[in-house]
């Protein structure tokens, strides 16, 4: 992106790259433009000052080289839980030439967030799906309560399940939100190429009393409500040569 004048760094201007990094190639530094920055600060006896953290950033670096970078990619990596406060966060930022990976977060807890920029870009280690065996049980037997359907019919429904679901490739899954706990996991339903062989399998096991139940979860509880499909992905950082 190229980089405005020093002197366009209007607020306007600044409310346009919200959210984007300014990098001083010269001492690589990094600020992040955000529109707190201009929030004011109290001090102890109420007295509001407005401390502009960017123009503090511009004012040290006003004759070094400075470029915007912005985000260029949805990978990610976090090291804690997101709530938490001590999460790194690692993310691909480009400023439209060349690949960057940039790292934020606290080394002390009461401390403000830190940059970290390096030559490179994040690419995906590893991949895993998970399926949650016990939950996709358990919301099966709920579905097809009061009928006692047998057990190897149960089985055989959540065996197919799972095959179909290692069997997927990640980006047909249909994301739904990220686990709260842990990093790096996003959890996801069934999606509809899984769904629909699965009414087969029901309609070709289950009485129709026992598959009206088992219909309701496969087109809706499992696909939007319980995320029975956990989605791991760990990246590293390729430096540029
Ligand atoms: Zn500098």
């Amino acid at each position: 992106m190229p980089l405005p004048t020093l002197l366009g760094w209007t607020a306007a201007g600044r409310d346009l790259i919200d959210g984007a990094f300014v990098f001083c190639t010269d001492c690589y530094a990094v600020h992040r433009v955000s529109r707190s920055d201009r929030a004011p600060l109290y001090l102890s006896d109420g007295t509001p000052t407005i401390v502009d953290d960017c123009e503090r950033f511009l004012a040290v670096h006003r004759d070094h080289r400075l470029q915007v970078l912005t985000r260029s990619s949805d990978a990610e990596m976090i090291s804690h839980a997101r709530w938490d406060p001590m999460c790194r966060v690692m993310w691909d930022v480009s400023d439209g030439e060349t690949d960057f990976v940039v790292t934020f977060g606290r080394t002390d807890i009461e401390g403000p967030r830190e940059y970290v920029v390096t030559p490179g870009r994040m690419v995906l280690e590893r991949e895993s799906v998970e399926v949650d065996e016990d939950a996709l049980r358990h919301t099966i037997d709920e579905a097809l309560y009061p009928h006692a359907a047998p057990v190897h019919k149960i089985d055989a429904l959540v065996q197919t399940c799972l095959r179909l679901l290692l069997a997927t490739p990640s980006d047909e899954l249909e994301l739904l939100d990220e686990s709260r706990d842990e990093p790096n996991v996003q959890l996801a339903g069934l999606p509809l190429s899984v769904a629909e062989p699965l009414r087969e399998k029901v309609r070709e096991l289950f009485s129709e009393e026992e598959a009206e139940g088992l219909f309701a979860i496969l087109d809706h509880d499992l696909r939007y409500d319980i995320p029975v499909v956990r989605l791991i992905r760990r990246y590293r950082i390729e430096p540029l040569d």
